[in-house]
């Protein structure tokens, strides 16, 4: 549900999203920042163990990827920020203190501009900032059936950004395109994998309800623990839901942290304002303030890549893609990179289209049927030029094509295996001939139709004519062999 017309109430949703910075090493120590094949407190040392007299070294490729983001993101990159220690005592966070940034981000007001309900949106982005991550708890039952809760310090110290955005965002589902977009950013510049199953990107939302006339305001909720897009967009659509009523029943929401149950479909409550932490931020005296030069940030705007909405509207303008296409083909970046090889800089437009229609029906669909990453196309470039060049001149009908696709062995070239399994064209005339002939043996009234003036019979006598060669012969080589049958007898 969203605010339209005549809508007593809007919802008004800002989201903040932790991301894991794709580097090789952790924020604040060299200890590999791949932990999850590592089996627990492996990748570890003194620095991200919080020992005493363990002293942190911030991460350079960190600094820069989080740049990159602000960039991407339209941001002000502030000539000075600095790290602050958030205090707070948790079991996962050995230190007593999270090393984040607190009054000085890295990146400051941008935007974001992102595609909702078949129009253009934007939504401010309040900051940008660096931070480690914590360890993990593993909650399960010991040796007696007792609860035990053991701590796993590997994630401890891994790079994270935080992007706050600014509550812009009018509804749920505007909620789901925001991050689906800032997600493909992200992987576009590399600097996340936005894995958001494996806790690479996770988002926290601040939603709250307001009368359109301004007599009633309600207090802003943060709703936590949406581990999906769907259970983001089914949280905030719940919450959404749960304030009205309350609103509209008279009753005030308060401010409060909420988390999703995804099994139950629900929020329940987890801490209210009066609960909330102090974290006591202070400068941390172990790291100094940094300061980011022209000739840091500069090298990283030039080198940021073309982003999605931009790409799509090139390759809509460039190759006269249908908008559609275009989306799917820009979805990721990997994606882009290849159909842009297999097309060539100025390829004819029809020649672009029809490329980009086997790309998207045929590979993609065997893209998901065989469960591939959703970067991964099932072919090279080399391979599916190959096929697009064979398919246009004819030497494999597109009918033969589809059936030779799942067949293709890795690094083999559909031309190769097309002869491999007697899938190219038919150029013998004398079988075409025969099939022509059964066909008009076997259907006689569109024969007398077609003689008849109704030339659209001819239709059913091409796909009969190919259906009995096995799909090899070539549409445009049937329609003028059958033509001249038909104007012979
Ligand atoms: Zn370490």
């Amino acid at each position: 549900m969203s605010a339209g017309a005549g809508d007593p109430f809007e919802t008004v949703i800002g989201l903040e999203v932790h991301a894991q910075l794709l580097t090789r090493s952790k924020m604040y120590c060299g200890c590999s920042a791949d932990y999850t094949d590592s089996p627990p407190n492996t990748a570890i040392c003194p620095v991200c163990l919080g020992l005493p007299g363990a002293l942190p070294v911030l991460n350079e490729a960190a600094i820069q990827s989080a740049i990159s983001t602000g960039l991407a993101l339209s941001c002000e990159i502030p000539a000075f920020n600095k790290l602050d220690r958030k205090n707070y005592v948790y079991p996962d966070l050995p230190k007593g203190y999270q090393i984040s940034q607190y009054d000085l981000p890295l990146c400051v007001g941008g935007h974001l501009t992102f595609e909702s309900g078949g129009e253009l949106r934007t939504a401010g982005i309040t900051r940008v900032h660096v931070e480690e991550d914590t360890g993990r708890l593993v909650h399960r039952q010991g040796d007696h059936g007792e609860d035990i809760s053991l701590v796993d310090l590997n994630r401890s110290g891994v790079p994270l950004m935080e992007i706050v955005g600014e509550p812009d965002l009018r509804s749920p589902e505007e909620a789901r395109d925001y991050l689906a977009a800032l997600r493909q950013i992200l992987r576009y510049i590399g600097a996340s994998s936005g894995n958001m199953e494996e806790g690479a990107f996770r988002c926290d939302a601040n939603i709250s309800t307001r009368a359109t006339d301004g007599s009633v305001v309600g207090a802003k909720v943060e709703v936590k623990n949406m581990n999906s897009f769907r259970a983001v967009e089914r949280a905030l659509r719940y919450e959404e839901q749960r304030q009205r009523d309350v609103l509209a029943g008279g009753g005030t929401v308060p401010q409060e942290t909420r988390g999703w149950v995804e099994d139950r479909g629900v929020t329940v409550s987890q801490r209210t304002k009066e609960q909330a932490h102090d974290y006591r931020y202070f400068p941390e005296p172990d790291l100094p303030p940094l300061a980011v030069t022209s000739e840091m940030v500069e090298p990283l705007g030039v080198s940021l890549p073309e982003l999605p909405l931009a790409r799509r509207d090139r390759f809509v303008e460039a190759f006269g893609l249908p908008a559609a296409d275009a989306a799917l083909l820009t979805s990721e970046r990997e994606i882009a990179d290849l159909f842009e090889e297999i097309v060539g800089a100025n390829p004819e437009p029809g020649a672009a289209r029809r490329a980009a229609n086997w790309i998207v029906n045929d590979v993609m669909g065997l893209q998901r049927q065989r469960g591939l990453p959703s970067e991964t196309l099932p072919f090279s470039a080399a391979q599916l030029r190959d096929l697009v060049s064979a398919v246009e001149e004819g030497e494999i009908t597109a009918r033969a094509a589809k059936e030779l696709l799942p067949q293709i062995k890795p690094d083999e070239m559909p031309r190769d295996a097309a002869a491999r399994l007697n899938l190219l064209s038919l150029n013998d005339a004398g079988t075409v001939r025969t099939a022509i002939d059964e066909t008009l043996a076997a259907f006689p009234e569109a024969v007398a139709d077609y003689r008849r003036g109704k030339k659209a019979a001819i239709g059913r006598l091409i796909g009969e004519t190919i259906k009995r060669t096995g799909g090899r012969a070539r549409p445009d080589d049937v329609r003028a062999r059958l033509e001249e049958a038909l104007a012979e007898a």
